[in-house]
C-alpha cells in the first residue's frame, strides 16, 4: 500500500515536472453589445477584473475598439481598458468591428484591424510595450489561407499555433 501511494507520488511528481501553459483570453471585449449604458459596461469590467486578480489568472482580452467609440463616453470606456492594464493583464486586437475575414476583401478586413488598434496600441505603448496579438474569432479552417494573403498585402503576420495572429 504505501510502495503504492509513493509509486503514485512519483507519477504525479513527473507529470507535474513536464512544463504546462494555459492561456486564458477574452474576446469581444471589453464588455460585447454593451453600447449606452456606461455604467453597466464598467460594473461589468470591474467585475471581471477583480474576479482574475483574486484567482491570480493571467488574461489577455482582445477588444473590438467599436465598443469604446459611444458619444460622450468615448474618454471613459478608453479608461476601461486601461484599468485591464493597470490590473497587469495583456490586450490584444479583435478588429474594430468583428468583421469574418471569410466575408469581407482583404483590404476592407485590413482596414478593419488597423481601426481596432488604435486606442489599445497607444496605451500600450505609453506603458513601454508592443501590440503583440491579433485574434479574430470567425478564422475558422482558413485562417492559413487567410494569413498568407493578409501577408501579401504587407501585413505582417503569423498564426500562432494556440490560438490567434502575431503581429511580427
Ligand atoms: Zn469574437
Amino acid at each position: 500500500m504505501i510502495a503504492a501511494i509513493a509509486f503514485g507520488l512519483a507519477l504525479l511528481e513527473a507529470q507535474s515536472a513536464a512544463p504546462r501553459r494555459v492561456a486564458i483570453t477574452i474576446d469581444d471585449g471589453p464588455v460585447v453589445n454593451e453600447m449606452s449604458d456606461l455604467g453597466r459596461f464598467q460594473r461589468i469590467t470591474n467585475g471581471l477584473i477583480g474576479s482574475f486578480q483574486v484567482e491570480k489568472v493571467p488574461v489577455t482580452m482582445f477588444l473590438n475598439e467599436r465598443q469604446l467609440n459611444v458619444q460622450g463616453q468615448r474618454d471613459a470606456r478608453a479608461a476601461v481598458v486601461e484599468q485591464w492594464l493597470n490590473a497587469g493583464f495583456e490586450l490584444g486586437n479583435h478588429t474594430y468591428s468583428h468583421p469574418s475575414p471569410n466575408k469581407v476583401s482583404v483590404s476592407q478586413f485590413l482596414d478593419d484591424v488597423v481601426k481596432g488598434e488604435v486606442v489599445t496600441r497607444a496605451l500600450l505603448e505609453q506603458r513601454g510595450k508592443q501590440l503583440v496579438w491579433l485574434e479574430s474569432c470567425t478564422a475558422g479552417t482558413s485562417r492559413p489561407t487567410r494569413t498568407g494573403r493578409l501577408q501579401g498585402h504587407g501585413h505582417a503576420l503569423r498564426v500562432d499555433p494556440a490560438v490567434a495572429l502575431r503581429y511580427d
